[in-house]
């Protein structure tokens, strides 16, 4: 609790400008984890000075030499996995099965992935006109925002940072601020590694103040923002007026849709450890379930009864299933949805009510929860709740399913679960997501691309795609041609 953590700028570890500090809190019990540094504008506008000086020697870098760097952050991520881990939980109440066996094994390996496939990176040559040379060399933007939310902290930022700078970006990193530590731990193995100074800045603070002074900071080019689509909105909208460029991966309202001819085994596995893995708050778990009138009774017992089963409590406990939300607010937001959802009338299948238990009494927790629910139209099956709170709700057909999967605002993915693989591909040909799969959900990796489309955003995170976030094509035209090409009728004279 007395650790003194401090934000990095232009190669030094050292407090804010101000000198503030914000409590970081544990979701599972109320307690204080640690004091973090509560930076102001000031704090950005030196973090963006050193990032400008830097760039250019950045950007001429050896890209082999990048690369050295980003695994050697691995390296000092997996040497000080036992304390990242608990620290993870301790911060933001992801149980330390998870934080363990995910948050921080992916976070090296986010940067090892990177490192390799950053530097297979190429422009294009384009052979049209055989007098001239043309060719487009991928451009770092040069500074770049990088502003990322607490479901995965860690993970997340490093899912941004590694492509950032493999790319020849140099960067503004700001955490979440309920859940800091684990970056501002980061911020360290960065002045280890020896990343040269203004490289990576990593700065904590409220979003409407420090995240806000990085988007519209002047010599920021690019803000690249992970987040609730609410908060996406006002980061596009301040970012309008400079025409600066925002990639956005936004909150979901991902369905499930589960057919007649489903293997119902794996269909209900799926569906429990989809929807409440984390407690839910995956932007990529399912909240609304569409299942067909011919396994609807089945698989709606299987799947109440398999999620009944489903350990809640302390998060630091390793047979922890599911810990508390990341804070107390996350669990009023979850209770005020199941409230609504009560009073349109909805049959609470599971859950409902705030448990109460010595493990879970002083944290946000909630339990599993599912509604049957008989209207798509109703905020508990339109918006993004971000807690272990589902609504399932019975069709006719697989028409009818993908109807009501896109009846939303949301886009990010959804999932189709049948034995019939061309009728799968066909509905999910029609489903408005970014990503989607038949017979899975959740299974994201380093190597595919994920990312939304409509309200959810529009920006590819992890596999190649991602390194096409943080870099622009230059079109460069060399003319090998004497005499220029003009579309005048005559040649102009020259004296
Ligand atoms: P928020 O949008 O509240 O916060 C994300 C980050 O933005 C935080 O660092 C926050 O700072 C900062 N921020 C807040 N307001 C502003 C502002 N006005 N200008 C600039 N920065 C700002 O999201 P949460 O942290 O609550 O995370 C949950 C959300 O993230 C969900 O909607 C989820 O779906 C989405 N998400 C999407 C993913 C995807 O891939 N599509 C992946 C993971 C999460 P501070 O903490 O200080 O408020």
């Amino acid at each position: 609790m007395d650790y003194h953590y401090q934000i990095l700028i232009d190669g030094k570890l050292c407090d804010p400008v101000k000198g503030g500090t914000m409590d970081v809190i544990n979701p599972a019990n109320g307690k204080l984890v640690a004091k973090a540094p509560r930076c102001t504008a000031e704090d950005v506008d030196l973090a963006a000075k050193a990032a400008q000086k830097a760039r250019k020697a950045w950007k001429n870098t050896y890209i082999g030499d990048r690369a050295a760097y980003l695994m050697k952050l691995a390296e000092l991520i997996r040497r000080d996995q036992d304390l990242l881990i608990p620290l993870e939980t301790a911060q933001y109440g992801g149980p330390i099965s998870k934080t363990s066996r995910f948050d921080i094994p992916s976070a090296a390996g986010e940067l090892e992935f990177m490192a390799g496939i950053g530097r297979a990176v190429t422009g294009t040559t384009i052979t049209a006109n055989p007098s001239a040379r043309v060719m487009t060399v991928l451009e770092p933007y040069g500074v770049v925002g990088l502003i990322t939310p607490w479901n995965f902290p860690l993970v997340t930022a490093v899912s941004k940072l590694g492509p950032a700078l493999i790319t020849g970006n140099c960067c503004i990193l700001k955490p979440p601020s309920c859940a800091p530590l684990t970056v501002l731990k980061l911020a360290e193995y960065c002045v280890e590694a020896g990343i040269p100074a203004g490289v990576v800045n990593i700065v904590t603070g409220p979003g409407d103040e420090v995240g806000e002074a990085i988007v519209t900071h002047p010599l920021v080019k690019k803000t690249n923002f992970t987040g609730d689509s609410r908060v996406g909105k006002r980061i596009m909208e301040i970012s309008a007026p400079m025409v600066r460029p925002v990639a956005s991966e936004l909150g979901g309202k991902n369905a499930m849709i589960v057919l007649d001819d489903a293997e119902i085994d794996a269909a209900v596995e799926t569906a429990t450890y989809a929807a409440f893995f984390n407690s839910g708050q995956n932007c990529g778990s399912p909240s609304r379930f569409y299942v067909q009138e011919g396994i609807y009774d089945e698989f709606v017992k299987r799947f109440v009864a398999a999620a009944s089963r489903i350990t809640l409590g302390d998060p630091m406990k390793p047979e922890t299933m599911m810990g508390p939300l990341a804070y107390m607010g996350c669990r009023d937001v979850a209770e005020r949805y199941i409230a609504s959802a009560k009073a349109a009338g909805f049959r609470c299948l599971l859950g409902g009510e705030r448990p109460d238990t010595p493990e879970t009494r002083d944290g946000a927790f909630v339990a599993p929860t599912i509604f049957e629910v008989t209207d798509n139209k109703h905020e508990l099956m339109q918006d993004e709740i971000f807690a272990p709170v589902v609504g399932i709700m019975k069709v006719k057909t697989p028409e009818e399913a993908v109807e009501l999967t896109n009846d939303s605002r949301y886009g990010l993915c959804a999932s189709v679960w049948t034995r019939d693989f061309r009728k799968g591909m066909l509905m999910i040909e029609d489903i408005e997501t970014g990503t989607a799969w038949i017979n899975q959900h959740l299974e994201i990796v380093p190597e595919t691309p994920w990312g939304g489309c409509k309200e959810s955003g529009w920006t590819k995170e992890n596999s190649v795609l991602a390194l096409g976030e943080y870099t622009y094509h230059h079109h460069i035209w060399i003319s090998l041609s004497e005499k220029p090409h003009t579309f005048w009728e005559n040649e102009i004279k020259l004296d």
